[in-house]
């Protein structure tokens, strides 16, 4: 094991050798030399529960062993070759996703992460309708390479001054002032507008079917079946990203089933490799089909994290983390809402299974991001690493690893409360606002 630096010396490296646009969470934040399941351990060995899991990343737990154990058999066996040469690993993925994604969904492409499974589910889309332009929604996250930056709504994360201008954005199904079921009104009434006028431009449009960066987002039941029916008969297509949401995070394999609606191309990545990259999208024979021109990706479907998501997905099922997800996430969840009944700048607790965001001072931005980085500071001394997001990053956002005890959500639970009850210096400078 090499010798720890320490936090200073990494920050220092940072600023030294890397780029400014890499920040990180803290003001004194703790180096992570190892994980083990839900835990995560600094350089002195203290013990943190991780309820961020490296933003829905680690769905099965850090250095879980079942898959560590696949994975390190394999890299002793065959590391990477190519897509040119024929290994199992990849296809029997690919089957195996056949039998999990819902649907006529049945076909899929690997590669690495999930911009890039953005990016091919968008280049799917124009090559199977022959259409050019997308629809996105406001607040939407969904990558950083050229395209899906410009699809991707949260002006924070629109790097690239020069994006592609033909995306057309509507609102998303959320407003505070209004309903659910308003907001998602109007969200589907802007839908109709821009199909009326340039629905024959119009290849795709991407939604998380619950927005994570965007602060833990749900729509309206009705939401995404009012969508697709508008969509279909503007011959375009629905791209959902459950980059975030899918292997279980939210109480289902797929976070669109809680719709009851399927796609027409899907992209995944994060808890997929469980911690190793790996990302893809799937679709219908149909489309697949439209997409015959050569395309490859390097290590795309390369035999370790193809070994590593086939354990991965052995494992969702054999410890039925879906279930677990959905029954933990309701004791998370009412327990959020305790607390909102104590606290009035507690201004919204949402979000499904083990995916759930707490917004703070909803009226007053600027001071919620204020108290969430204080809130997140005091629970890290406590030994919780609980997460941050939202478009004005007052979002306290929890996302643990999906095999959680229900004892860890208890004791966090009573961590907050205690935290929340003030009794940590930042209540001061809470209470002279
Ligand atoms: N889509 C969503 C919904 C995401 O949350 C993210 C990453 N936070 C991405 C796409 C981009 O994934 P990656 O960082 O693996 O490229």
């Amino acid at each position: 094991m090499t010798t720890s630096i320490g936090a200073d010396q990494i920050i220092a490296k940072r600023k030294h050798y890397m780029f400014p646009c890499t920040s990180h969470f803290y003001k004194n934040p703790p180096q992570i030399v190892r994980g083990h399941m839900q835990y995560l351990y600094d350089d002195k060995d203290t013990p943190f529960v991780d309820f961020f899991a490296g933003v829905s990343v680690v769905a099965c737990g850090h250095c879980n062993e079942h898959i560590t154990r696949a994975t390190i058999k394999q890299l002793e066996t065959l590391q990477h070759t190519s897509t040119i040469y024929l290994t199992q690993p990849m296809v029997d993925l690919a089957e195996k996703m056949a039998s999990i994604l819902p649907g006529n969904l049945c076909r899929t492409f690997f590669c690495n992460s999930g911009s890039e499974a953005n990016e091919g589910a968008l280049l799917a889309a124009r090559l199977h309708t022959g259409k050019r332009d997308f629809i996105a929604l406001e607040y939407g996250l969904h990558g950083r390479t050229y395209l899906t930056m410009s699809v991707t709504g949260i002006p924070m994360w629109r790097t690239d001054p020069n994006l592609d201008p033909n995306v057309n954005f509507i609102p998303r199904p959320y407003d505070p002032n209004v309903s659910l079921e308003e907001a998602a009104n109007r969200s589907i009434e802007a839908l109709r507008k821009v199909l009326a006028e340039k629905g024959d431009s119009i290849a795709a449009m991407i939604v998380e079917p619950i927005q994570g960066n965007g602060g833990i987002i749900a729509p309206a039941k009705h939401y995404f079946q009012e969508v697709q029916a508008l969509l279909k008969a503007h011959n375009v297509l629905l791209i959902a990203d459950e980059i975030q949401t899918g292997f279980g995070r939210t109480g289902k394999m797929f976070a669109m089933e809680h719709y009851n609606v399927v796609p027409d191309i899907m992209s995944m990545a994060k808890a997929l490799g469980n911690g190793t990259p790996i990302g893809c999208f799937s679709t219908t024979n149909e489309i697949a089909n439209s997409f015959n021109k050569p395309s490859a990706s390097t290590f795309g479907g390369n035999p370790v994290a193809s070994v590593t998501a086939m354990a991965v997905l052995d494992y969702i099922e054999n410890e039925r983390l879906v279930h677990r997800s959905s029954k933990l996430g309701r004791v998370l969840f009412n327990g959020l809402k305790d607390l909102q009944q104590k606290y009035k700048w507690i201004s919204d607790v949402r979000g499904m299974g083990l995916m759930v965001g707490v917004e703070l001072f909803a009226n007053d931005p600027e001071q919620g991001a204020a108290a969430v980085d204080k809130v997140i500071e005091c629970m890290k001394n406590r030994g919780f690493i609980v997460g941050k997001n939202g478009i004005h990053r007052n979002v306290l956002a929890f996302q643990p690893p999906l095999v959680i005890h229900e004892s860890n959500i208890r004791r966090m639970l009573s961590s907050l409360e205690d935290v929340c009850a003030g009794e940590e210096s930042w209540s001061y400078a809470l209470s002279t606002k």
